[in-house]
């Protein structure tokens, strides 16, 4: 006999099930319009993936999923996109958001699908995929994916899977009458979660007010390990903390989730859904939702497929609009008026309430508290509710987040026994949205200073990188004008300069090398000339027996020796400057001298026009050349003594250039 645990609180309002346990589950059929939220319970919004006017088969998905954590839609009938626009749904707030319309053709017309009847052949990373697919979230609470939940699994193992049938809130006995009917879907479904998971131990809890239940699972389950468990009725033992807490014992740490402890949760009714994904390859079409309330004269459970207005199943139980006060979809506890019949089914909807106003009349004006403890007493996830109300009535958001007001379930176990009738879950609802709104914007701001900052680091960085550009940008220009003036400076003017001066120094060189050539050519010549006047003068000598002959005899001497030690130093300088010069050997002097009587003679051979010609064209060379450099000079701007230095050298030579043209038509005239 296993144990069972309790919870803390909890509360005993009527449970008002039996209405709607009369009749077996009713098909609703097929409404003349579908309207389907992208925005799923849980997740990021889907993404339509069908134009207006398209048709539709059913099963299609007509909106794919945004990430893995959130789910796709599919086609709940056969029919034609009649549009995708703003609608009003079931929500607390009242607001619209975007939904597609299928305007269904009746003939409920299947996409092509098949299952997987052999699950246990695949990975359990392909099955999650499988349910992922095919939409399953939770039925029972606030509709998380379940893909998304058991893909836990992997990373954390899990010890105990527990299937949630307790249904506790008042009014709703969809569950209770699936668990009669589809006991041995929900055993198999069950089967396909252990494959998954590998649980230890697996655990099906259902209040002991569902008899029927008990008995239709217990035999289904037989001889498969899993254990049918009777708990006592008491709301909210369908919890999923309070669930965990009555069959383990196990509390969730506040902040936690069931999976951290090694438990996962799940839904009897989305345990239905995984069989029919998975075995059968259907997505989530449809589900059970009960009808009941005093306004409707045959309350009962139906078969109704996502996106069927309420108006048109409250119209399938007979629904008296006269008598009904308000429209709830959940029960008398955890439900919430819908802004309009024709709000669409979701996927959480477990429970279309329409109650007459002496059903459930609306509340009276609250009371000041009166700190009388109840709410605490009551509470299931131990929580100071009285506390909670007053920081939420303060806007004290970090004092509420500092009292664990995340931990609340919403169960409305502290409003039903407040004896000030003060909404108290109203107010959490309230200050739970606001403080989630608040992390939203300082997310959005965090994100936004993060954006900015990050946008001033760039616009700085690019500042500094322009500037480093600029800087060295001016920087090359500087360098680039020093170079230019420089060039400028040397090249037309000092490199002319430098250019004249070296073309003297090699002029100079030349005429270096020119003129001592010519002086030892000269020497050679002048005392080869000295030598035969000498030996002519001690011929004489000789031939009149003159006693200076001796002497004479030794100048001779003396002078042939200096001859020889003149082409000697002749014929080594023509060495040094031509090494590849051939010694002209004894013919040297002649060589010397033929070469300086060829000069002369072509010297003298010259006309005296020719010989001016001959300075015209050099004068005119160098004209051209300080004309040259003046324009460079004055191009480039240069000091002014260098300008007039060579405006004066121009001059200069302007009238020497004249005076020999002069010369030369006097010369021609002549
Ligand atoms: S039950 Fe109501 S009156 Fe009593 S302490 Fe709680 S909030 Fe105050
Ligand atoms: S609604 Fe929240 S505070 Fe009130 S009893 Fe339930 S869990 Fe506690």
């Amino acid at each position: 006999m296993r144990r069972i645990f309790s919870f803390h609180g909890g509360v005993n309002p009527p449970a008002n099930k039996q209405q709607s346990l009369r009749k077996p589950i009713a098909d609703a059929g097929i409404p003349p319009e579908l309207i389907l939220p992208l925005a799923q319970p849980a997740g990021a919004p889907a993404i339509p993936v069908v134009t207006v006017g398209e048709r539709v088969l059913k099963g299609q998905v007509i909106a794919a999923a945004h990430d893995v954590d959130s789910l796709p839609v599919h086609a709940s009938s056969s029919g034609t996109i009649h549009a995708i626009d703003e609608r009003l749904v079931a929500h607390p707030s009242g607001h619209p958001t975007s939904c597609i319309v299928i305007a269904t053709d009746g003939r409920d017309e299947w996409v092509s699908h098949s299952g997987a009847s052999d699950y246990r052949a695949l990975a359990p990373a392909d099955v999650i995929q499988l349910i992922r697919n095919a939409g399953v979230a939770g039925l029972g609470g606030a509709g998380f994916p379940s893909a998304a939940k058991l893909s836990a699994a992997p990373h954390t193992p899990i010890s105990t899977l527990i299937i949630n049938g307790a249904e506790c809130e008042p009014y709703i006995t969809a569950d209770d009458v699936l668990m009669r009917e589809r006991a041995a879907d929900i055993i198999k479904g069950i089967d396909i979660l252990r494959h998954i998971l590998a649980p230890r131990t697996t655990l099906v809890g259902v209040e002991d007010n569902k008899p029927q239940a008990i008995a239709a699972l217990q035999a289904a389950a037989q001889d498969t390990g899993t254990e049918i468990v009777a708990i006592p009725t008491k709301y909210p033992s369908g919890g999923e903390t309070q669930l965990i807490e009555i069959l383990t014992g196990k509390q969730v740490p506040s902040g936690e989730l069931p999976f951290q402890i090694g438990v996962i949760c799940q839904n009897a009714g989305s345990v239905a859904a995984i069989f029919d994904a998975v075995v059968r390859g259907r997505p989530l079409l449809s589900r059970v939702i009960t009808v009941t309330g005093a306004s409707v004269r045959e309350p009962q459970n139906f078969q109704v497929m996502l996106g069927t207005p309420m108006r048109y199943l409250l119209e399938k139980a007979g629904y008296e609009a006269g008598r009904n006060s308000r429209i709830i979809m959940g029960g008398s506890m955890m439900g919430f008026t819908v802004p309009d019949s024709g709000v669409p089914v979701v996927k959480t909807t477990n429970c279309v309430l329409a109650p007459t106003a002496a059903e459930l009349p609306v509340p009276p004006p609250a009371q000041a508290c009166i700190r009388c403890g109840l709410c605490a007493e009551a509470c299931p996830a131990t929580l100071l509710p009285q506390q909670l109300f007053w920081f939420a009535q303060g806007g004290e958001f970090d004092k509420l987040e500092a009292h664990h007001l995340f931990d609340c379930i919403e169960c409305g176990a502290c409003s039903y026994v407040c004896p000030s009738k003060i909404p108290l879950v109203q107010y959490y609802r309230a200050a739970k949205a606001d403080i989630l709104q608040r992390h939203r914007d300082r997310e959005q701001a965090r994100l936004a200073r993060l954006r900015f900052e990050t946008r001033q680091q760039r616009v700085e960085r690019a500042g500094t990188e322009k500037e480093a550009r600029r800087v060295a940008r001016k920087q090359a220009a500087q360098q680039h004008i020093q170079a230019t003036r420089s060039e400028s400076q040397e090249d037309p003017i000092q490199a002319a300069i430098a250019r004249a001066n070296a073309k003297k120094a090699a002029q100079r060189a030349r005429a270096a090398h020119g003129s001592e050539l010519e002086r030892l050519e000269k020497d050679v010549v002048a005392t080869h000339t000295r030598l035969a006047t000498a030996t002519a003068k001690l011929d004489e000598a000789l031939a009149q027996g003159s006693e200076l002959a001796v002497a004479l005899r030794e100048g001779v001497d003396r002078t042939r020796a200096k001859l020889a030690a003149a082409e000697r130093t002749l014929r080594d300088y023509q060495r040094s400057r031509q090494p590849g010069f051939a010694s002209p050997g004894a013919d040297m002097t002649e060589t010397v001298l033929a070469k300086a009587i060829a000069a002369r003679a072509a010297e003298a051979a010259l006309s005296p026009a020719d010989k001016i010609r001959k300075d015209l064209a050099k004068l005119q060379q160098r004209l051209n050349k300080s004309e040259e450099l003046l324009a460079c000079s004055r191009r480039n701007g240069d000091e002014e003594k260098v300008i007039v230095a060579l405006e004066a050298t121009v001059a200069r030579l302007t009238e020497k250039l004249s005076a020999a043209q002069q010369l030369l038509n006097s010369a021609q005239d002549s």
